[in-house]
């Protein structure tokens, strides 16, 4: 355990770099980095990656064809026995098209910084580069291999990223993630739901609605009696919901319908529930007769339950507690790329990136005063995870 004295003098360098961390995060505010735009995530990747190398860290670059290339960057250990690794994840992209810059410029107002993707999660990737840093200059020796991934495709799901994800979580005893922190104090994320897509594919058969409705299957008729069905797999308080969030059927208003769908938003806060919804949802069966029903998708990132992240929170409380802080703990209902190393039961501590407010709207903002704060937090955490984690 780190001891108050340290933890404190830690706090303070930091706060005394808190205008480069302005500085830096305003960089990577106005280097957009759309999930979509290639060479836009390649050139703010460059220049992540020539702040870690100025601080001594080794970078790889996984090329991607389509997407921008993931980032591995390894804290080089001086230590002489070395076993197991720490995972720290955070992603380059943000949901904002190139030239949001012009309308939503990179601005301070009232101790808040602005910008698209200065919260979830710029201010994140700001926090962790200052966090090893401050940790070099104290001389920080981890006996575990450090390894920060930084993806460029999070925002649409991880397709390019998500083995990568699993593979260095596998090797991994923690994963600490960088996403931003649940409200204005701050709370780390220790339970995310599972979340997915399902869609219903309905087929019935076109007949006159006037002269011979009896001879059609109406495909309509066969969603709503479906939609009803699934309404019944909701289970609030249990975490598990089914929303219909999309629907669409029929040509004509005087012809019966032959072909309905309709799409599901699915959530659960249990893999065993995840699970069993999906199986309800295969095991639907046609209400009409001749109607023909295909139920497709299911769960893209399943949930972050609480049993892996809650050791490590009780961790990081005990960082906050050296520093003078107070940590809470929070759920939420979206998921990251926290949901996929947890469910291969790994512990995994989300929530530990920037403070602030608005994420994915044009006031998108970071709490200034909280970033030297949330880089001493992840620094303690680091140092003690890298060394004695057990
Ligand atoms: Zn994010």
């Amino acid at each position: 355990m780190m001891a108050t004295q340290q933890a404190r003098a830690l706090l303070a360098s930091l706060r005394a770099r808190r205008p480069a961390m302005l500085r830096l995060l305003k960089q990577f505010v106005r280097t957009e980095s759309p999930t979509d735009a290639k060479s836009a995530v390649d050139r703010f990747g460059h220049i992540v990656a020539a702040e870690w190398r100025r601080r001594g860290a080794r970078v790889n670059f996984l090329r991607q064809r389509r997407s921008g290339d993931h980032l591995r960057v390894i804290w080089p250990s001086t230590a002489p026995r070395r076993r197991g690794q720490i995972l720290i994840l955070g992603h380059l992209d943000t949901v904002y098209e190139l030239g949001t810059l012009r309308n939503m410029p990179f601005r301070l107002a009232r101790g808040r910084a602005f910008g698209p993707g200065a919260f979830d999660m710029k201010g994140g990737l700001v926090i962790a580069l200052f966090a090893a840093e401050a940790l070099a200059k104290a001389r920080w020796r981890p006996r575990r291999r450090v390894v920060f991934l930084w993806t460029s495709d999070e925002e649409t799901g991880s397709a390019t990223s998500r083995a990568l994800i699993e593979r260095e979580a596998l090797r991994s005893d923690a994963v600490l993630v960088l996403e931003p922190a649940a409200g204005l104090d701050g709370r780390l994320k220790t339970r995310r739901k599972g979340v997915g897509t399902a869609e219903l594919i309905v087929t019935g058969r076109a007949a006159h609605a006037g002269l011979n409705p009896q001879d059609g299957v109406n495909a309509v008729h066969e969603m709503a009696l479906q939609v009803a069905r699934i309404a019944r797999f909701n289970d609030p308080r249990r975490g598990i919901t089914v929303s219909p969030t999309l629907a669409a059927g029929g040509t004509r208003s005087n012809v019966i319908p032959a072909s309905a769908r309709l799409v599901l938003d699915l959530r659960a806060e249990r893999q065993t529930d995840m699970r069993a919804l999906e199986r309800q949802l295969k095991g639907l069966r046609p209400i009409l007769p001749g109607a023909k029903i295909e139920m497709r998708g299911g769960f893209s990132r399943p949930p972050l339950e609480h049993r892996s992240s809650a050791a490590l929170f009780a961790r990081a409380r005990k960082s906050a507690r050296a520093l003078g802080l107070s940590l809470r703990e929070a759920s939420a209902g979206g998921g990251s790329d926290g949901n996929f190393t947890a469910a291969l039961g790994i512990p995994t501590l989300d929530g530990l990136g920037a403070v602030g407010e608005d994420p994915h709207s044009t006031s998108e903002n970071v709490v200034i005063n909280a970033l030297p704060e949330r880089a001493a937090l992840l620094a303690i955490l680091l140092a003690e995870l890298s060394s004695d984690w057990s």
